[in-house]
């Protein structure tokens, strides 16, 4: 899942992320409200961490923008302490929920959880296609009783497959949402995961293959008995 974190208190954003990486997200890290708003109207995340304020846009702006841009991301405002008209104005804007300055990882990352939840992505801890099962939050991938376990990047590729089966996944989405913008990741480090992921699933003896369509993108089918 991503994540973009947009705070101007660099220490604090900084800790944010390395905080969001503990917790398996792939967080991306902006420290002004223009590159915040940029980033944050690519549409890629599945949360938005925002604060209040920042230097060249404010975060009430941000989420009003990417509102009336229908950019839906959840957005999480970080508030002062006594700020409630902040609040309220956020809230109104369109903004999901607050968390008050200074707060607990674990509170942030309930609050994260909670969000992406509301999205309608993460509602169940399994997705099931043919014979496989992915496990959400124990990163496995089992058909029967035999399982693997993925690596982060592999599992956001199988979760993205699963997520949609059938349908056909461009490799231009599987690059923005795992690898994000910036990273420079090439085609091909996409093809390296989908190559381990299907020597895993060959191990797992499935009847399920991860389907190459030319120029296009991957998607999922049960191969013929
Ligand atoms: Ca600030």
């Amino acid at each position: 899942m991503r994540v973009l974190v947009v705070e101007d208190e660099k220490r604090l954003a900084d800790a944010l992320g390395e905080i969001l990486i503990e917790a398996k997200y792939t967080p991306d890290v902006v420290y002004d409200g223009e590159a915040g708003y940029d980033n944050a109207s690519s549409g890629i995340y599945d949360v938005i961490i925002l604060d209040v304020m920042l230097p060249k846009m404010d975060g009430l702006e941000i989420v009003k923008e990417l509102r009336k841009n229908k950019v839906a991301t959840p957005v999480l405002l970080l508030t002062a302490r006594d700020s409630i008209e902040d609040r309220v104005k956020g809230l109104d804007a369109g903004a999901d929920d607050y968390l008050t300055k200074p707060f607990a990882a674990q509170e942030l990352l309930a609050r994260v959880r909670a969000m992406s939840r509301r999205q309608g992505e993460v509602i169940l801890d399994e997705l099931t296609f043919g014979d496989l099962t992915l496990t959400l939050s124990a990163y496995t991938l089992c058909r029967g009783d035999k399982s693997v376990h993925l690596g982060v990047k592999e599992f956001d590729v199988m979760r993205m497959l699963m997520s949609a089966p059938k349908a056909i996944i461009p490799k231009e989405e599987l690059i923005l949402k795992i690898w994000g913008t910036e990273s420079g990741a090439e085609d091909n480090n996409v093809e390296v995961y989908i190559s381990f992921l299907r020597k895993k699933i060959f191990f797992l003896g499935s009847k399920v293959e991860i389907a190459t369509m030319r120029k296009v993108g991957y998607y999922l089918k049960e191969k013929e008995a």
